[in-house]
């Protein structure tokens, strides 16, 4: 049913970049096999499952939306794809995604944006776009996603679904094209805040190829998100987030949310985060930075693309070809960024400093969780705006990511969920976030309020 509601409707909406039909039904068929064998099997079993492209596949194309990686097929799965396998999710296929996971919009995409589902001539948000429509519009019923500095939870706002940005480290990274490797998170994108923690529970757990994942240790995900209790939890809304350029309607279905989660029985208080204005200055100087670096394994001697220039056919010479066809504008001004923000003499000014910055931020969310259990605030200060409204701008571009990108500089989950519709009858999202290790927390307040 799936793969004929991608058939009938992704030719609009291009959320996939790869639809892996064949394998699919394989493992469909399997499951179906093994129930009728009467083989114990993982409660996800045989539900269809979307993957953001810059999640390796083995033997399935990846490119994270680069013409750079165009006919790459990796030798190995990522450790959250073998889950998926091992547990027989049948993969339905890879989204679309801005370039390398650079993008608010999917407009950055090599091979064309994501048209929102809700209005087609709006963006899906991003980086994830594509794993947020994929759900959205019914193609797939879960998806994975990757945030770095909102790109689950951007996309799930802007779209109506839910998506869950897991506490850093929770999720193994090990087969994610990195981007900026200090923030980067992989995580469910549903329809349900219930399908979303059985989701990140089969996806979660250590892994010894990622050496800042983390132990266990955490809570139980579905059972926070159907207890229905918020009796007594402590929200505290981010006064920093919920002011200027945040859109009138965005802030009322916010306000109702909080007053339904108020009258289940939760505290509402004020609470202050001077440092998170910082937030983004910063973000846009560790995360250029750590992607130059990540980026340069791109060379056009290990992976997919390779343009060799007749007059000179020098390493260096394919090198600078292969990198100036194969990366779109985005990825060469972070490129640029980065290399820039790290080289001698300036490494003090910004990227030091920018570090500072990601401490004061992480010190404003401990002071925050000694007097409440979760933090609120808008998603996003928008619905989806229209394609092409920001293309030229990618300062109002970045913008997008002032109430997500806080929760990556510390390393703290974060819960995108609908809160209602705002402008123009589009879907705008609540976001919440716990301290680290706390990712239960999203599941009861979200499980609460859905
Ligand atoms: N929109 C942000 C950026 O462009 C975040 C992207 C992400 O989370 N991958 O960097």
């Amino acid at each position: 049913a799936h793969l004929d509601r991608i058939a009938a409707v992704d030719g609009d909406l291009n959320a996939f970049l790869h639809v892996s039909e064949a394998e699919a039904l394989a493992t469909a068929r399997e499951v179906d096999a093994a129930r009728a064998a009467g083989e114990e099997l993982h409660e996800l079993a045989g539900v269809p499952v979307a993957v953001k492209d810059v999640v390796v596949t083995q033997g399935m194309p990846t490119t994270a939306a680069s013409k750079i990686l165009e006919g790459w097929i990796p030798p190995y799965d990522a450790t959250l794809v073998q889950s998926l396998r091992a547990a027989r999710l049948p993969i339905l296929g890879k989204t679309n995604m801005d370039e390398f996971a650079m993008g608010s919009s999917t407009e950055n995409s090599a091979f064309g944006p994501t048209r929102n589902q809700w209005d087609r001539e709006r963006i899906p948000g991003g980086s994830g776009g594509g794993s947020a429509v994929a759900v959205g519009a019914y193609e797939a019923p879960l998806a994975i996603g990757t945030d770095t500095g909102g790109s689950i939870r951007q996309p799930a706002s802007v779209t109506g679904t839910v998506g869950v940005k897991p506490t850093y480290g929770s999720v193994s990274r090990y087969g994610l094209i990195a981007m900026a490797s200090s923030l980067d998170q992989a995580g469910p994108v549903t329809r349900t805040v219930q399908d979303a923690a059985a989701l990140h529970e089969l996806i979660g757990g250590h892994d010894p190829r990622d050496s800042t994942s983390l132990e266990g240790g955490f809570g139980s995900f579905t059972e926070a998100a159907r207890a229905q209790d918020v009796k007594g939890l402590r929200i505290g809304v981010i006064e920093e987030l919920e002011g200027e350029g945040f859109d009138p309607l965005v802030r009322a279905r916010f306000e109702e949310s909080l007053a339904a989660l108020e009258g289940a029985g939760a505290e509402i208080v004020r609470v202050s985060c001077p440092n998170f204005q910082y937030a983004l200055g910063a973000y846009y100087l560790i995360m250029p930075s750590e992607a130059s670096s990540n980026l340069a394994k791109f060379d056009g001697m290990r992976f997919g693309l390779r343009v060799v220039p007749e007059e000179s056919p020098t390493a260096e010479a394919v090198m600078k070809a292969t990198r100036g066809a194969g990366f779109g504008d985005e990825v060469k001004r972070r490129i640029l960024l980065g290399t820039y923000a790290l080289s001698a003499g300036y490494y003090d000014a910004y990227y030091g400093s920018a570090q500072k910055v990601r401490t004061l931020v992480q010190s404003d969310f401990a002071a925050a969780f000694e007097s409440v259990d979760v933090l609120a605030s808008p998603t996003a200060p928008t619905v989806a705006f229209r394609l092409g409204e920001k293309t030229s701008d990618p300062l109002a571009m970045y913008l997008n990511d002032v109430a997500t990108i806080p929760a990556n500089l510390a390393g703290t989950p974060g819960i995108s969920l609908p809160s209602g519709l705002a402008e123009d009858g589009l879907p705008a999202g609540i976001q919440f976030l716990a301290p680290v290790r706390a990712d239960d927390r999203l599941y009861r307040v979200g499980g609460a309020l859905e």
